[in-house]
């Protein structure tokens, strides 16, 4: 990294400004009367701030009248299982070579992961994008390469651009498992569900790096929350916090932009120009423990069919219930924090995870596993 690089990064992990801001933190929630028993409760909607909430340990530093909820936005945990099952099902035809980023080849389906699946003997291979299925698919015209899109508005414009891609070189045997997901619809489920008693929102910086803050409005005007489209480095997220806090002292709700130094409030014109050309909203979408959403998922246009996995493969497309003793749900949803899930850290591990939260090191169980768990099984123990 370049030294100018170095001094960018380093401005956002600065502890001296990381003191002030959280002195600041103290003094508004005092302001605002939060105590521990009735904290203030921010929802940080990305898995990416889950992950570095956990990294810098900014659960810990900040007042303990202020909680963070663990949204839904890691796109591997809200996959339901029965589409891990489809993906095993299109994985183990002996035609198919099936490509997909690591998180998602170790997602529980009702029988087997990915990764179980090629332990039996399907060809499934990891990639880093779906430019390199796309070049699978080119070097092995005999096989059918099939690259899992799944992610929201961040991983969607890669994806669309592969498929504008493969149908400008005329390459046939590649095709796309689309279940990428939009987060607006997301959103207002949770605002929509009972009890629901978040404060405010840090918005998910890199899909508003895409979408722009516009689509974001309705949660100020409808909903009256304030949300603060946040950057990713510790100083970013607390002075994110703040200025959620500070629209709460003042009694307004906006929508505001932290990260401005790479989110535009319109978006990214080309990224969104992809997405509109290739993807349109499904009626409804599938969650993990969230059951299905309005308009939360998008499938490949007509003029695309020919890319579509779901029209070139029988896809069993069943739905499967998480087991019993899975609280996915309630964690996504906020109703519980993962220590409080009955299994976890005993038989859902990241080595054995029961539940998706589990799996990626962006979800809420795994960040509690790795950073906070002994502290966590002793206390529930
Ligand atoms: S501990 Fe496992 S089963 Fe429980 S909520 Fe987390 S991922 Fe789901």
């Amino acid at each position: 990294m370049s030294q100018s690089g170095m001094k960018y990064v380093d401005e956002f992990r600065d502890p001296q400004a990381a003191r002030v801001l959280l002195r600041e933190l103290d003094l508004s929630i005092e302001r605002l009367g939060a105590t521990p028993s009735k904290p203030l409760q921010i929802m940080e909607v990305c898995g990416g701030h889950t992950h570095a909430i956990f990294r810098y340990a900014l659960k810990d530093l900040v007042p303990p009248a202020l909680e963070f909820v663990h949204g839904p936005g890691c796109p591997v945990c809200v996959l339901p299982m029965g589409r891990v099952d489809d993906c095993v099902a299109i994985a183990r035809r002996p035609e198919v070579i099936f490509t997909t980023f690591g998180d998602a080849m170790r997602v529980p389906g009702s029988q087997m992961s990915l990764l179980q699946a090629r332990a039996e003997g399907a060809d499934v291979r990891m990639v880093y994008s779906p430019l390199d299925a796309l070049a699978l698919a080119e070097a092995n015209p005999t096989r059918e390469v099939v690259f899992f899109g799944l992610g929201f508005e961040t991983t969607m414009p890669s994806t669309a651009l592969t498929v504008l891609d493969a149908e400008r070189r005329g390459i046939k045997n590649f095709s796309l498992f689309c279940n990428h997901i939009t987060i607006v619809p997301t959103i207002k489920a949770i605002l929509d569900s009972p009890g629901m008693g978040i404060h405010g929102f840090l918005g998910p910086g890199h899909v508003a790096m895409v979408i722009g803050t516009a689509p974001f409005e309705f949660i100020a005007t409808e909903y009256k929350r304030p949300l603060v489209v946040a950057g990713f480095e510790p100083i970013d997220i607390l002075h994110s916090l703040l200025m959620v806090l500070r629209q709460l002292e003042a009694g307004e709700a906006k929508i505001e932009n932290q990260y401005a130094r790479l989110v535009d409030p319109n978006g990214n014109r080309v990224a969104l120009e992809a997405i509109t050309r290739v993807f349109e909203l499904r009626e409804f979408f599938e969650w993990r423990g969230l059951g299905s959403i309005d308009h939360s998922g998008v499938r490949m246009r007509a003029p695309y069919a020919r890319f579509d996995a779901e029209k070139k493969f029988a896809i069993p497309n069943v739905r499967i219930a998480d087991p019993k003793s899975c609280q996915c749900g309630e964690v996504l949803k906020g109703a519980i924090k993962p220590f409080q899930c009955k299994v976890f850290g005993r038989a859902c591990t990241p080595q054995t995870p029961l539940g998706a939260l589990m799996v990626s090191s962006e979800g809420a169980c795994a960040a509690y596993y790795q950073y906070a768990r002994r502290a966590h099984i002793e206390t529930a123990a």
